[in-house]
Order: structure tokens, then sequence, then C-alpha cells
């Protein structure tokens, strides 16, 4: 028997970390870590000691008994092998370990509560004689954990309960319902602290730039995320689902989370934490196919083989695959290959055999370029420019090819990728929508130089991709800089003490408030049989959260 990691992997690499036997790859100091889009167990080396299967936060590893793996994994034990067919390099040194306790104290402040703040904050919490304070815009912690990981994935959400563990150790404080660059300034915080970490994320959406963008009826998918995951700034949003076609424009894990929510049989989305005003507007909705529109072939797509096998394995709808594209690829492609994105085109060929006739439908289109959103007062269609494939062998891409056609839809979602906003105060490159940093370190762009005590982490640091647990290791490496930096004496001490902001942030929401929150919605959830209620009203959630605040 060996071990099998699945679709829940979220490359956080606690496995890697606990593996007597290197047998997991890539680790985290190998070059394809960050584009990886799971980890991998070697099924020669593994020695079925199941230390990776205690580690993980997200219950992502299955043992593969001798007589196969559990149908609902058996593509997995191919996905797992397939890598290391295709060569995974060695491990090139032995793990470092992370070294140094800090030997005078250290405060610091984290913006941000998503996944990159928590696992900074643990980090340093972790490193000796130092204290955090947290702050967040939100009255509740969680970032894209909370607001951006579909509904129907609630294994992903597993590391919540590390951080929820961490936001009660002594050191750490919260600032809840606090916005930097408005309740309190960039440069109030250096005042009260040695360091402070931007990780902040990304919430704004990438544009496509092409006509009709703006008219009703499209919208980016990440507004539609925040609407469904419950995210108080979207609870008022609608979203057109009269007609019977939505078109999804993107190739990502996003546009594939938007088609499945869409796609899902209401009641099985009623037992998940989705928000109720979208279960209720989902179970009405009208939409029976949503094409998902990728500008480039089959092999290319940007959404993961996991969250693809994950796609299909749904017995509430169907998924099409575009065979025509499938075909153009193999056509062109090299009889020899065993690459991964080879194998993810072997996956669409195994959905393509199986599509049965279900009420609602995902299509996946490939080769086809959004030119226009087309409609005269609303979305009516988007207009598709076709495209081809040419090479050969290992080097196949896509070119125009001269056709267009017209896909009729009364609902289009963008999901083209995410995009940070600048925090007031802090320099930000507003072409690639990242703070300019070194390693983590923050760069004034006029100077040059390193900004003394400012560091980024995460989407905000590196730009918007890889999923949760990459987020650890972007994390790690901007506290090595901070603690390496504090121990050489780079970081000015505190100018101001940070006692004053409780009276500074009077309507801030404590660790406590967050807990009577959580609390709240856990308890109608249980009622339910549904892992939370999510509070959707702001209001509502600062009453909660009053000292004594109404159940
Ligand atoms: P993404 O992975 O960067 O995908 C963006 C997609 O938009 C790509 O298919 C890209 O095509 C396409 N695109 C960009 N500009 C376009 C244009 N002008 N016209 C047509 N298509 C265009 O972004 P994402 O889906 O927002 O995901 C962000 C990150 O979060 C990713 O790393 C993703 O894996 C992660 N995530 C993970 C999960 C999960 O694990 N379950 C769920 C959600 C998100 P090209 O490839 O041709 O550029």
């Amino acid at each position: 028997m060996v071990h099998v990691i699945t679709e829940r992997c979220c490359n956080e690499a606690s496995c890697v970390a606990v593996c007597p036997v290197d047998c997991i790859h890539p680790r985290p100091d190998e070059p394809e870590y960050l584009t990886a889009e799971m980890l991998y167990i070697d099924p020669q080396a593994c020695i079925d000691c199941g230390a990776c299967v205690a580690a993980c936060p997200v219950d992502a590893i299955v043992a593969d008994f001798e007589d196969g793996l559990p149908k609902t994994f058996d593509q997995f034990g191919e996905l797992n092998a397939r890598y290391y067919a295709e060569g995974a390099t060695p491990p090139a040194s032995p793990l470092t370990t992370r070294g140094g306790k800090v030997a005078t104290s250290l405060r610091v402040a984290v913006v941000g509560s998503g996944p990159a703040a928590q696992y900074a904050a643990s980090e340093l919490l972790d490193a000796g004689d130092v204290s955090v304070d947290m702050f967040e815009r939100l009255p509740v912690p969680g970032g894209l954990l909370r607001y951006g990981v579909a509904p129907d994935h609630e294994g992903t959400k597993g590391v919540q309960a590390t951080f929820a563990r961490m936001r009660r150790r002594p050191n750490f404080r919260m600032f809840l319902n606090v916005e930097v660059g408005v309740d309190i300034t960039a440069e109030q915080l250096a005042e009260r602290y040695h360091a402070v970490i931007y990780a902040v994320g990304a919430r704004s959406d990438r544009r496509l730039g092409i006509p009709g963008e703006d008219l009703e009826g499209s919208h980016s998918a990440t507004d539609f995320v925040s609407w469904y995951n419950g995210h108080p700034d979207f609870a008022d949003r609608s979203f057109d689902l009269s007609g019977e076609r939505a078109v999804v424009v993107g190739n990502g894990n996003v546009a594939l989370d938007v088609a499945r929510i869409l796609a899902a049989e209401p009641d099985t989305l009623a037992k998940t934490d989705i928000a109720d005003h979208a279960l209720e507007a989902l179970r009405s909705s009208n939409i029976r196919e949503i094409v998902v529109i990728g500008r480039r072939g089959p092999a290319e797509a940007a959404f993961t083989t996991p969250e693809l096998i994950d796609l299909a394995a749904h017995d509430d709808f169907d998924v099409v695959v575009d065979v025509d594209s499938i075909a153009a690829f193999r056509a062109l492609q090299a009889e020899d290959s065993l690459s991964l994105s080879d194998y993810k085109v072997n996956v669409l060929d195994q959905i393509a055999a199986k599509a049965a006739g279900r009420d609602r439908r995902v299509v996946l289109k490939f080769l086809a370029s959004p030119e226009e959103i087309v409609g005269a007062e609303r979305v009516e269609g988007v207009r598709l420019s076709r495209n081809e494939l040419t090479g050969d062998g290992h080097s196949i891409q896509p070119a125009a090819s001269g056709d267009s056609e017209v896909l009729d839809a009364r609902l289009v979602l963008r999901a083209v990728g995410y995009r940070s906003d600048a925090v007031e105060g802090v320099p930000f490159d507003a072409q690639r929508g990242v703070v300019p940093n070194e390693d983590g370190r923050v760069i004034d762009p006029d100077t040059g130089e390193v900004v003394t005590g400012a560091y980024v982490a995460g989407w905000i640091r590196r730009g918007p991709t890889g999923g949760i647990g990459v987020n650890k290791h972007s994390a790690l490496e901007t506290i090595d800089m901070l603690l390496s930096d504090h121990a050489a004496g780079r970081l000015r001490a505190p100018v101001v003490d940070a006692a004053d902001l409780a009276q500074l942030l009077p309507g801030h929401i404590d660790a406590a408030g967050a807990r009577a929150i959580e609390e709240s919605e856990t308890t109608a959830g249980a009622a339910q049989a549904r892992p939370r209620v999510k509070i959707v009203d702001t209001r509502r959630m600062l009453e909660l959260a009053r000292p004594g605040g109404s159940a």
C-alpha cells in the first residue's frame, strides 16, 4: 500500500516536512513548487508510514490499497505516478530548518486576515518574544478563506481550525472592522510597531478591455463569488439567472468554481455555508447551460487537473467537452508525451465519453477569445473569435483562425483573474498590481531603497496565483527577512505605545467579538446540518461582537 494525494491538496506542504523518505514533491525549495497544481507522492519511494496523512490540514491524502484506490480517487493514483514518470527533480539539498529565536521583544502589525496574513502571524508567534496585532477591514477574519473558497469545498477550509487556535494565543490581538488607510494610517501603524506586514490579498478583478464589458448582465466572477459567499459588501447585488445560458469567460479554477455553483442542484448547496440570499436565487434559476470559454487549447487550460476531476465527479449535472479542440490537440501532440498537461487532456477525454443527458450542463469550450459582449441595453450574448492550434510535438500554440461566432446568453461572468488594490500610504506598482518588493521587503519605487519596517506577503506580494497553502511559504520567506532585519538592528523601535489603539479605534472588534459572531453562525448552522449560516449584515455582526451582545 502507498499513499496518494487527491484534489483537496492545498500545497501547504506540511506533509513534506514530516515525510521521512522525502517522497513528496515538489517541495517548497524546488523551483516547480510555485507553479505546481498540487503535490504528488512518489509511489516507488513511499514507505506507507502515514505521517503525511496525519500532517495534512485538509485531509487530502488517502491510502492506495493493493486492490486499488476507491473509485472516486483512482485518477489521482495515476496523476501522482505521472508526475514522477515525467521526471520530477530529486531533492537538491536537505530541507532547511527555520532557525533563530527572537532575542529582544518585537511588535509586529499584520494587515489583512486571509491565509497569508494568518500564516505570517502564526510563524511570528512561534519565533519567541513577539507580539502580533492583526488589522482587518471586515468584522470577521478569513479573507479569501471565508469569502473566496467555494462553499461546496468545505474541506479546503480545513486550515481554519489551525488559524482559530493561533488566534487564541496570548501575544495575539485582532482589530477587526478597521480599514488601514482610512481608520488608521500606514504612518500611525509604522509609529507603533517595529514592522508592519501587508497581506491584503487581491480584492478586485482584471478587466477584459472589450466592448460591452459594462453592460447590465456582465459581471466579474469575483463579485459573483463574493455574493454567494456572503461577503457583506456584495450581499445586495443581484445576478440575472432568468436566461437558459450563462457564459463564463476564462479557464482558471475560479471559472470552474462559478460554473459548478451555477450548475449544482440547490439541495446539495443547501448543505453548505453558501449565503442564504444566493441559495434562494439559485433555487429559482432558469440557467441550464454554463459555457466556460478558454482562449487557448485544452492542454493549456489554467484550471488544475484536480479541480477538473472534482467537477466531473458531480452527478447533478453533465460536463460536456469541446471534442473538436481535443481532436485538434491530438493531431499535433507528440506521441511519447507523458506531461501533466497532456494528462489533463486524457481526463477531458474520459469526461467527454461520460455525458449523460442531465437537465443541467457545464460546457468546456476551448480556442475561443471574447471579442465583444453584445447587447443593446443589456447582455444578449458574447462574440467569440475562433482560434486554431498550430505547431507540433511539445510546442503547440493557439492562433486566430479568422472565424467568429455569437453565443447567446443573458449572464456573462468574467473570470480572468483577481487584481490587488493599493493601500493608502504604501508603494504600489499599478501595472503589475503588487507592492514593489524584494523577497517580501517593500521597496520605495522612487529611490529603489528598502522601506524600513514594511513587508508584504501573499497575493499583494507576488500577484494572484496559487492556492491557499502556497501562501504559507510566501509568508515564511517574508518572516525570514523581517527576523533577520530585526536581528541585524535594521528595524526602528516603536515611538508610540500601541496601548492607545483601543481609544483610537473605538469601532473595532476584537478576537472575543469575532468568536461571538462565529459561535452564532455555527450554532445556526448546526440546527440546519450546515457548517455555519453566514451573517451577511455588518450591523448584526457588530451587535453580536459587543461585549454581552445579543445571541
Ligand atoms: P487564473 O488561474 O490566472 O486564470 C485566469 C484565466 O483567465 C486563464 O484561463 C486566462 O487565460 C484567462 N484570461 C486572462 N485574460 C483573458 C482574456 N483577455 N481573454 C480570455 N481569457 C483570459 O485565475 P483565477 O481562476 O482567478 O484563479 C486565481 C488563482 O487562485 C489561481 O492560482 C487558482 O488556481 C487559484 N484558485 C484555486 C482554487 C482551488 O484550488 N480550488 C479555486 C479558485 C482559485 P490564459 O491562460 O490564456 O492567460
